[in-house]
């Protein structure tokens, strides 16, 4: 700690760099999540002393007693953001106090640690410069990934009294590559993923493997990827695996589902911000199943698409379900969401000029 309080992670260089010319290799076509970085930033928190030990330093394997809290309770929270590399060879976050907001919001969900927004900041901050040439050329970018497990060995259900933060980075190429026409979804009507009260607006390990299921399903019916829908009527429109779920109507509307159940998405928000430049008007409301099926039906839905860190902005062109299927607009990727992706790898890649203060 230093005396303002800010918390620094010290950095030690790892004594095993990879060499240049198989980084080189690696960086060709990253792929998503499959290789990682040299160095990871870490802390540990104990119960009465608080967060201590940060450091950014080798990545190495994390060691844990097999009754970890985390490995029996999934008392685990992450976070995901990117790394962008810019134009004068510079490297950008976007709107990472975001994130670092929102991993405090899951922390307190999960009767986690909270880490202080600058020492999240911090740490990814340190990451990317002990990594800097990590970071590859656009369209790829680093994607990071902080997470907080509970290390605490002890079997009794309560919140764990120890915890180790970690920041992982790897290059990250497109998430669905050679899905550019767009992607199906498998309008998951029977597993749901969140319920009122529960997780769904928190970002942790738990929601995710509820929702494998569903994605295992949506992928035996041909589709991409699941949408949710909620847990007591199944019929409002929740969002999909990892991204929110975003319609444009032929009024000029640009629909969501509001928050409560769902992840407050980075880059929904972001979506949201930058639609009256595009001649929408952004609307958080439920949307429903049978709102969804008329409107493609008969053209008042002209457009969908999802939205997230790792998935950018993805079209979506058609849906199935146990009732049928259905495509949006024509089947192809429609102009306000090709417009509002463009316009959003602009701001992060660094092309144009970034009047909100997203690029950090
Ligand atoms: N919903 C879920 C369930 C997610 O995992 C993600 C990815 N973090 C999103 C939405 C999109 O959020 P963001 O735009 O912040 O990546």
């Amino acid at each position: 700690m230093t005396s303002a309080g800010t918390r620094t992670f010290p950095f030690t260089p790892t004594a095993h760099p990879t060499p240049a010319a198989r980084r080189a290799e690696l960086l060709v076509e990253p792929g998503f999540g499959q290789v990682f970085t040299d160095h990871t930033a870490t802390a540990t928190w104990t119960a009465g002393r608080g967060w201590h030990d940060e450091a950014v330093r080798a990545s190495e394997p994390l060691v844990l007693h097999p009754a970890a809290a985390v490995l029996h309770y999934a008392q685990e929270i992450f976070e995901g953001l990117k790394a962008y590399r810019q134009p004068d060879g510079s490297v950008a976050l976007f709107r990472p106090e975001l994130n670092a907001a929102r991993f405090a919001h899951s922390a307190r969900r999960l009767s986690l640690p909270e880490l202080p927004v600058d020492a999240f900041l911090e740490a990814v901050r340190g990451v990317v410069r002990a990594d800097e040439a990590w970071v590859p050329e656009a369209p790829a970018s680093l994607y990071l990934r902080p997470f907080t497990v509970a290390t605490e060995a002890f079997l009794g259900v309560r919140p764990a009294d120890e915890a180790r933060f970690c920041v992982v980075a790897c290059p990250a190429g497109p998430l669905f590559a050679g899905r550019d026409a767009g992607l199906t979804l498998w309008i998951s009507a029977e597993l749901s993923r969140a319920a009122p009260g529960g997780t769904g607006d928190a970002k942790c390990g738990g929601n995710y493997a509820a929702g494998l299921a569903a994605q295992t399903l949506a992928r035996t019916h041909g589709c991409d990827q699941a949408l949710f829908l909620d847990a007591a009527e199944h019929r409002w429109l929740e969002e999909s695996g990892t991204m929110n779920v975003l319609l444009v109507t032929a009024d000029g509307d640009l629909v969501t589902p509001p928050l409560g159940t769902i992840l407050d998405g980075v880059t929904r928000r972001s979506v949201l911000e930058l639609a009256a430049g595009h001649g929408l008007r952004a609307v958080e409301r439920p949307v429903s199943v049978e709102e969804l099926t008329a409107g493609c039906a008969d053209g008042s839905i002209t457009e969908v698409f999802a939205a997230g860190t790792a998935a950018v902005i993805s079209p979506i062109i058609a849906f199935r379900s146990t009732a049928g299927g259905f495509t949006v607009g024509s089947g192809a990727p429609g102009p306000h969401t090709l417009a509002l992706r463009e316009e959003l790898l602009d701001i992060q890649f660094g092309r144009v000029a970034d009047p909100r203060g997203w690029r950090v």
